[in-house]
């Protein structure tokens, strides 16, 4: 009866999960999984500690064709040898660190000897920061934070929707400063925000249907975008005009795609690592905060936060960013 069913590897492999052992012995050691099959990913995953969650809507990681690793210590796209490669700290080529510092000594000696696990990972991870990249697209953007920069970040939102997974979340990445070690972060295509918005005409321009689009900038050649002929439109056709800190600003929104994309990231965030809690600052009568956070108010805070939440000199993701569209679409994905 086992060597009849041995034979069609398919229809045994739900046993074979409850008696691996005395099977894999009878057959020889060579029962379930052809060795060499293929895993199928829905390229949806996203990876947390070597793990792959689903978020619904399409990812690219590091890993695969096309897609941006933070891991490698070369330029992605300007030539050069090791010399031109940006060494921050004097130690490493690396744009990341594999260790949080806000660990305590026994579990940063854990992580050194055994690497991370997804438990311990979700007990020091509470913030999700959004960037606003002044790249236009994510490809341009890894060109400037990687190659030129030597900097990096957990994810880049393409104008497409596309999210690009540059490295796994147990690294800490650097893009905010302070908030490295407790943070997640993701820069979002879109040309930023400016007092005077005049700085906005070379980019955002209106189609032969009288449509407000972004013309996204060339780099070495290509856009990067994964969805051919896009029209980056933005989701509201008009200016958005609004105050971060006390600097009144223009801004042209991200588009619906984006907003898809992020909403579903977000939500996975959360509860994949639930210390994220679904929520960005708010001020006494309740509208999303447009200052920064003093050090006491940041490190009592735990959930969405904007990188002008973190700092006085940044203004990203700008006045446009539409807090409410994220933050109900987040609760609708829960
Ligand atoms: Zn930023």
């Amino acid at each position: 009866m086992i060597i009849s069913l041995i034979r069609d590897r398919r229809r045994v492999f739900p046993l074979f999960v409850l008696s691996c052992v005395g099977a894999a012995t009878l057959a020889g050691g060579c029962v379930g999984p052809r060795p060499g099959d293929r895993i199928k990913r829905c390229g949806d995953e996203i990876v947390v500690c070597g793990q792959f969650f689903h978020t619904g809507v399409p990812v690219v990681l590091w890993l695969d064709p096309k897609g941006y690793d933070a891991y490698r210590i070369e330029n992605r796209f300007e030539s050069g040898g090791r010399d031109s490669i940006p060494v921050r700290k004097g130690a490493t080529p690396n744009r990341y660190d594999s260790v949080r510092r806000h660990l305590s000594e026994a579990d940063a000696a854990i992580v050194r000897a055994d690497g991370w696990s997804l438990s311990m990972l979700q007990q020091y991870v509470d913030l999700f920061v959004l960037h606003y990249d002044v790249c236009g697209t994510s490809r341009r953007c890894f060109h400037v934070l990687h190659d030129r920069r030597g900097l990096s970040v957990h994810f880049m939102l393409d104008l497409d929707g596309t999210i690009y997974q540059t490295l796994d979340l147990k690294e800490r990445a650097w893009h905010a400063g302070p908030a490295n070690d407790r943070s997640v972060g993701v820069e979002i295509a879109n040309m930023g925000a400016y007092e005077d918005p005049a700085e906005l005409d070379a980019w955002y321009q209106r189609d032969s249907a009288g449509r407000v689009v972004l013309i996204p900038p060339l780099t070495f050649g290509a856009t990067g975008l994964r969805t051919a002929e896009f029209v980056a439109m933005p989701a509201r056709a008009e200016l958005v005009r609004g105050r971060i800190h006390d600097r009144m600003l223009n801004q042209y929104d991200l588009t619906d795609a984006q907003y898809a994309s992020l909403t579903r990231l977000t939500a996975t965030l959360c509860r994949v690592l639930p210390r994220i809690r679904p929520v960005a600052p708010r001020n006494v009568d309740g509208e999303i905060r447009s200052t920064v956070l003093s050090a006491s108010e940041l490190a009592d805070f735990s959930g969405i936060l904007g990188h002008y939440h973190l700092s006085e000199s940044k203004v990203d993701p700008g006045p446009a960013f539409d807090w409410p569209r994220l933050l109900d679409g987040v609760r609708r994905c829960r």
